[in-house]
């Protein structure tokens, strides 16, 4: 099932904007933050993001870091045999 998803308008630590899953404990109030949409996981929200905040991350929370790295090398491994093609 798709979630909300929303990144924080002001940058945290490290000046980074956080991405956060609606329901997450640590998301900003209204006013506070940008809609991104509806993803079925979080590295989809990340990197929508990514298109306003280059540096957002993920929020330890509700959109694990661990997930994304994963990803990126399935995703590049599957693109590369596309290539091949
Ligand atoms: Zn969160």
């Amino acid at each position: 099932m798709a979630l909300y998803y929303y990144v924080n308008k002001q940058s945290g630590y490290n000046d980074n904007h956080v991405v956060h899953a609606s329901g997450c404990k640590y998301l900003p109030s209204q006013a506070g933050r940008l809609f991104l949409g509806s993803f079925y996981a979080p590295t989809a929200a990340i990197q929508q993001a990514r298109k306003y905040y280059p540096n957002a991350l993920g929020c330890d929370n509700c959109c694990p870091v661990t997930l994304k790295k994963k990803l990126n090398i399935q995703n590049s491994v599957g693109l590369k045999h596309m290539v091949c093609l």
